[in-house]
């Protein structure tokens, strides 16, 4: 048991730092528990969503204890910036990646022998070579900190080996605690951090999933494009962002007309060279308002605290990834919008990608037992977030008030005598024909294809003019998602009928179908987080200030100071170095460095 006194001393002096260094006024729980226990000398496991503060976490008490923090993470690309950012607030901070030449490495070895480190950053793959092991044996560790600590977990990692390594950790230094941090939450990854790293003892610390400051909104797809459009031209008209595409070559559409449409936008995909990936990723991180026109390819560890917004063109394979790809919006934890359309379309397709898939039998189970969990959440009438968190076993206990379903709750129908239609034409004409045709012989449509199959004999044949095309689609749509019917792959999207139909078939069930309505101006978000009587003549010019400091010291905007301490200043108006110490996010070594020029664009203002 350490000696209390000491220990308080510890705590008090974490709170000094988080305010004198990091210039904020208190901790997010748990992150106070979980720097005491790593400065205590304990094991930690962190799961915390992204944007949840884990950095905090291993920053405080690396200051704190004796020693330099040794901090493994797969993002090299990173790296640089962490450390930018570490050096403005005073802490020294040094990196060790493939990126550096032989007399640099050679200059921070020196640097960290000579116990002038707090923090060091290093690279998997480098942590297990034989040097830098020797290295870290010989110098003063205060802790070491295993940044995405799901890397170790079996799904196919690229750093994983290099990660399995750093069970040897718990070996070779057992007297320097280890804090593994991660947002991936399902049990079997935790699990496996606990089992690969040997943390057995580790403190378990688990913030919740939620998400609050992002606004979930799933609408269905009539025309994508024009959606889009006027989604970003109303709400995110110079805001950063990223959107999602299944296909490199939509990626690229997409990019190259937004680029016509004015927006500063970019693709990225693996097929494109590395060059123009790291140029394009360069200018999203370094640049204001620019959009990224990515694949999946595009994320993992792109740690930018002011994307407004991630838009969704195309149907995710699965929620979790649906919320991991989400998640990149608002870490700074303003307001920021998750944007989807899907439609039936998005569905066949994937259930068709899926299908010619490589993999047994059992794994295609799987992933469209999650494609089905993932359709749920676009068709459900209730509280989208209770609905994700539901998915991640998290209980929220009243429905949020900040997704679409609960801001427009959606009008339900009842669809049953529609569905038996929808279901008994797919069954007689032989569970052969895709959606277009089945609405044509509901409808009643004389299209040659009717006539060839002799289809306007059916009993089903326009018996279902009471809706119109539209309507169709979306009752077919929902019994598809709904896993009543399945879409044929080999007979290039042929509708047929699941076992479970049969009692609503058969008229023994009923079914509630969810009203589609063209999107409508939703209650909008503001356009940039600004508060509503905040001068954008300010703004700006705080902006322009912000973005010189950035240029001049080759980092990004944010790093020098986050959109949210910006708009406090617009709000506060501090006209002296005591009041402009006050905005969150503005430390010792920011209110010296930065603070007379803010303080005189504020004054300038107000004089004008
Ligand atoms: P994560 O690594 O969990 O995704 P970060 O450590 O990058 O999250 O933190 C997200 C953002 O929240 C950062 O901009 C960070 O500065 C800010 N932040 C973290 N802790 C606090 C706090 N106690 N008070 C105010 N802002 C905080
Ligand atoms: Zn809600």
């Amino acid at each position: 048991m350490p000696d209390y006194t000491v220990y308080c001393a510890a705590m008090s002096s974490a709170h000094d730092i988080l305010q004198s260094v990091f210039g904020y006024p208190s901790f997010r729980p748990p992150q106070d528990q979980i720097i005491e226990a790593v400065i205590l000398g304990d094991d930690a496991l962190v799961l915390m969503p992204t944007g949840g503060g884990k950095s905090l976490c291993y920053q405080i008490p690396a200051i704190v204890r004796e020693g330099c923090g040794v901090v493994i993470s797969p993002l090299i690309a990173l790296m640089q910036d962490q450390v930018s950012a570490m050096l403005l607030l005073g802490v020294r901070a040094a990196f060790l990646n493939s990126t550096l030449n032989a007399d640099s490495v050679r200059e921070i070895e020196q640097a960290l022998s000579a116990g002038e480190l707090d923090l060091l950053y290093i690279a998997p793959e480098r942590f297990s070579q034989a040097r830098t092991l020797q290295l870290l044996q010989q110098s003063s560790i205060s802790l070491f900190a295993i940044d995405e600590a799901h890397c170790v977990s079996q799904w196919g990692h690229d750093f994983r080996s290099d990660y399995l390594r750093l069970s040897l950790l718990h070996e070779l230094f057992p007297e320097v605690p280890r804090i593994a941090l991660t947002a991936t939450a399902d049990e079997r990854t935790r699990a496996e951090i606990i089992n690969r790293l040997q943390l057995g003892h580790a403190q378990q610390f688990i913030a919740g999933f939620d998400r609050p400051n992002i606004r979930y909104r799933i609408a269905l797809k009539h025309n994508g494009k024009q959606q889009f459009l006027k989604f970003l031209q109303e709400e995110h008209a110079s805001d950063a962002g990223i959107v999602y595409c299944l296909s490199r070559k939509k990626t690229e559409d997409i990019a190259y007309w937004l680029q016509d449409q004015g927006f500063n936008a970019l693709p990225y995909h693996a097929g494109l060279d590395a060059a123009t990936r790291a140029d394009h990723q360069r200018r999203f991180l370094r640049e204001e308002g620019v959009i990224i026109v990515a694949t999946i390819a595009f994320g993992m560890g792109i740690d930018k605290p002011d994307v407004r917004f991630v838009a969704h063109l195309d149907l995710p394979k699965t929620i979790e990834s649906y919320y991991q790809e989400t998640g990149r919006a608002g870490r700074d934890g303003q307001a920021a919008d998750a944007w989807m359309i899907y439609g039936l379309q998005d569905v066949i397709k994937l259930r068709q990608m899926m299908e010619t898939s490589d993999g047994d039998e059992e794994h295609k189970r799987a992933e469209q037992h999650r494609l089905n969990a993932m359709l749920g959440l676009c068709e459900i009438t209730s509280c989208r977030r209770q609905a994700l968190l539901a998915y991640f076993a998290e209980t929220l206990a009243q429905p949020c008030g900040n997704c679409d379903t609960c801001l427009q709750p959606p009008q339900t129908w009842d669809g049953t005598e529609a569905a038996r239609k929808a279901l008994s034409v797919t069954y007689r004409s032989n569970q052969r024909f895709g959606v277009n045709h089945l609405i044509d012989v509901l409808r009643g449509a004389e299209t040659d294809k009717i006539f060839q199959f002799d289809h306007q004999h059916l009993t089903s044949y326009g018996i279902g003019k009471d809706l119109d095309n539209n309507q169709w689609r979306s009752v077919f749509r929902q019994l598809v998602a709904r896993g009543y019917m399945s879409v044929d792959l080999e007979r290039f999207g042929a509708l047929r009928l699941e076992e479970s139909c049969r009692p609503l078939l058969r008229g023994e069930e009923s079914i509630q179908l969810r009203r589609d309505i063209k999107q409508k101006a939703a209650k909008r978000q503001t356009k940039t987080p600004l508060a509503a009587d905040v001068d954008i003549a300010l703004w700006e010019a705080l902006r322009e200030c912000r973005r010189v400091f950035a240029q001049d010291q080759g980092v990004p905007p944010y790093v020098i100071f986050h959109d949210s301490a910006l708009q406090e200043m617009c709000v506060t108006l501090p006209r002296d170095m005591r009041e402009f110490s006050l905005v969150s996010g503005v430390g010792e070594r920011k209110l010296e460095k930065y603070g007379p020029a803010f303080i005189r664009v504020i004054g300038d203002h107000l004089a004008a």
